[in-house]
């Protein structure tokens, strides 16, 4: 029982009373935590900018475990606000997914840095337009399935061992099978070389580098979208926020 400090971006607000609302906070201390923060709603609260989607934040939680078991919000100091990416519904929408994805993953109370580190790299590479917002989400996903340990293996084929030739990619299975092997089985998706080394370096590089690699527009896109159906066939979830990204890229053309 006491005061805590830690770090973390706010993935979630939900209204608890007139007055109130429950924040579900990424820490890098604590994991996931869900915090009450009184008096939010109020123009003369303290914790007004902290609270904005996104924001990520020094906070101080005070550990009371009430009736309603929840950590109360003391004090949130902005470190970096992100406010361009409210500012544009497509950024906005980029960012919803990642923020749903990270709080299915994340585990209360257990500490994980890499999701903190990728989350936080994106909404940086979203907020300052770093690169294009299909590389930012296709490294997202990739990436967030390594973390998880579920790493694809692209660099053997999962049936024989073989290294070279023509690569087909199981979502299932997390594996790729030679033409041989994956003549055996169906619902394959084709993997060039050059797209079996782009998810090598997303799964392994170490986090600061993790957009510092050259793929074509095309082949960024193929991957985008593969890594959707992989993570969603490997946490065995669909994602709403997903569908409304997807409404929301449809309006933009
Ligand atoms: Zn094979």
């Amino acid at each position: 029982m006491g005061l805590l400090k830690t770090t973390g971006i706010v993935t979630k607000t939900t209204k608890f009373s007139e007055n109130s609302l429950i924040v579900t906070i990424i820490t890098k201390d604590f994991g996931k935590i869900s915090a009450i923060a009184q008096n939010a709603r109020t123009s003369k609260s303290r914790l007004i900018m902290g609270l904005q989607l996104f924001s990520y934040s020094e906070i101080v939680v005070y550990e009371s475990r009430t009736k309603t078991g929840l950590f109360k919000l003391n004090e949130m100091n902005v470190i970096e606000s992100f406010g361009n990416i409210r500012n544009d519904l497509t950024s906005l929408a980029y960012a919803s997914y990642f923020a749903e994805v990270v709080n299915s993953v994340a585990v209360e109370g257990v500490a994980d840095e890499d999701i903190l580190s990728l989350f936080l790299n994106c909404l940086f590479a979203l907020d300052k337009g770093l690169c294009s917002l299909e590389k930012i989400k296709a490294v997202f996903q990739w990436r967030i399935a390594s973390i998880s340990g579920y790493e694809p293996m692209v660099d053997v084929c999962g049936g024989c061992g073989n290294t070279d030739g023509e690569f087909s990619f199981d979502i299932f299975e997390g594996e790729c099978f030679c033409s041989e092997c994956a003549s055996e089985r169906t619902g394959l998706a084709s993997l060039s070389d050059g797209m079996r080394k782009t998810l090598q370096y997303i799964s392994e590089v170490e986090s600061k580098k993790i957009f510092s690699f050259d793929a074509g527009e095309k082949a960024i896109n193929y991957l985008s979208s593969l890594g959707e159906k992989y993570i969603e066939a490997q946490f065995d979830k669909s994602f709403g926020t997903l569908s409304y990204l997807k409404k929301v890229i449809g309006l933009d053309k």
